[in-house]
């Protein structure tokens, strides 16, 4: 099930979505709040803005529009909306994405070429390991999609190692719709119990929310761990409720592949211009068809690289490598960029590190500093000197780095108000 456009020209491609652009900024100016206003205080022609290049004289739209206009941005009356969901915003209040039917239809579309893109076919039963509720769109878009796709679908939700393997042996599931780092803890629990992992019937895991793969496209060190002992076939996934849109990767593995009829993907540079091929950039994405609430030239804040030459799968679609890294987050240090990502992928391959967390500030002249403080059960100068010849070999420059108590990394990873651990600490602000 490859939609035929995605095996197009990359002309054809442009041309098509060049006539959904048009369709989409006539519905915006006639329908959307925000983007009326936006178009007015701009001196924008919708008229004027014909190709793909065109697009580049609208400025971008960015998370705090969204935040401080959330409501200008429905483009529907309120008995329109079916579905409601909420992502977290900048500013701190969550911003409200709303959903009518047609948008749920153009949802479950999307996860079911998705979907089908991972290898995923009627006769296949996936298992969702992710919340269905909660105000979040994706546990709901798996569903969709599996349902339009005429797949199976087990919907355990999130955790619980004991109810997933009891799913696992009755259902007989092909394929598992997870966060990576859960299948660490199915592993171990299988281990523990003597579940044969090698007879289980699932063939491949589909990957959200944490990268499995580094910039290479090779395995990360967190599917290196998983394979070793459940040698599933692992797909990454990369979406957003922005988008409404997700990329995921063919058979072939060679980064998430985009899908012309939903969205357009800019790769852009900090003054909002595209970068060259190869190099990575703020993907910035204009979502098309979608109803409530469309988005122009929307800057996601996730840095990445495309690539554009065809994939052997037979698409010709352009593709997004892993991402690199937040925007927000990027480090300028000693002359080199870097992700805190890439900093964690090191951390995490040292046995002798118990935990750890990145702390990032300003130093006297303005610029960058990074410091890593450590807990370890072997505090030694080896081990120090050790960790930041492997920083220079992986980033070419290493930070500071020492030790501190696991008790005082501890109480740094969770702070009071944090629901989730955090690696990094960035006192830049
Ligand atoms: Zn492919």
């Amino acid at each position: 099930m490859i939609p035929k456009i995605e095996k197009s020209s990359i002309a054809e491609i442009k041309a098509f979505q060049e006539e959904k652009l048009k369709e989409t900024l006539r519905y915006l100016n006639e329908n959307s709040p925000f983007y009326k206003r936006f178009f007015k205080e701009n001196s924008i022609q919708i008229s004027e803005i014909k190709t793909l290049e065109d697009i580049q004289k609208i400025p971008v739209t960015t998370k705090d529009h969204l935040q401080r206009f959330n409501d200008d941005f429905i483009c529907v009356p309120k008995t329109e909306i079916i579905d409601y969901v909420t992502t977290s915003g900048t500013l701190g209040d969550p911003v409200t994405f709303a959903l009518t039917d047609a948008d749920l239809e153009r949802l479950a579309y999307n996860e079911a070429i998705s979907f089908a893109c991972c290898g995923v076919g009627k006769e296949d039963t996936l298992q969702l390991m992710t919340t269905m509720d909660r105000r979040f769109m994706a546990g709901l878009a798996y569903f969709l999609g599996a349902r339009k796709l005429g797949s199976g679908i087990i919907r355990v939700g999130s955790g619980i190692p004991e109810l997933q393997w009891d799913s696992i042996l009755k259902f007989k599931p092909t394929y598992l719709i997870t966060v990576p780092s859960f299948l660490l803890k199915l592993i171990e629990y299988a281990q523990q119990r003597e579940i044969d992992l090698q007879n289980t019937g699932v063939k491949a895991a589909i990957c959200i929310g944490e990268p499995i793969r580094e910039q290479d496209f090779s395995l990360n060190i967190l599917a290196k761990k998983i394979k070793r002992d459940w040698d599933i076939e692992l797909f990454s996934t990369y979406a957003s409720t922005e988008m409404s849109t997700a990329f995921n990767e063919c058979e072939i593995h060679n980064g998430g592949h985009h899908h012309p009829e939903l969205i357009i993907a800019e790769i852009l540079d900090d003054n909002n211009l595209p970068v060259s091929e190869g190099e990575v950039g703020e993907l910035t994405i204009t979502t098309l068809g979608v109803q409530a609430m469309p988005l122009l030239r929307f800057k996601t804040g996730d840095m990445v690289q495309s690539y554009n030459e065809p994939c052997e799968c037979g698409r010709k679609t352009l593709r997004l490598g892993p991402v690199v890294g937040r925007k927000k987050q990027m480090i300028k240090y000693k002359g080199t960029t870097l992700y805190p990502p890439a900093m964690y992928n090191i951390l995490n391959d040292f046995s002798g590190i118990e935990s750890y967390v990145i702390e990032i500030f300003h130093n006297e002249l303005g610029t960058d500093e990074i410091l890593i403080k450590i807990a370890s059960e072997k505090i030694s100068e080896e081990l120090l000197l050790e960790i930041k010849d492997h920083f220079r070999a992986k980033l070419r420059v290493a930070p500071k780095v020492e030790f501190a108590t696991s008790e005082e990394i501890e109480t740094l990873r969770f702070p009071p108000l944090s629901r989730k651990p955090v690696d990094l600490i960035d006192r830049r602000l």
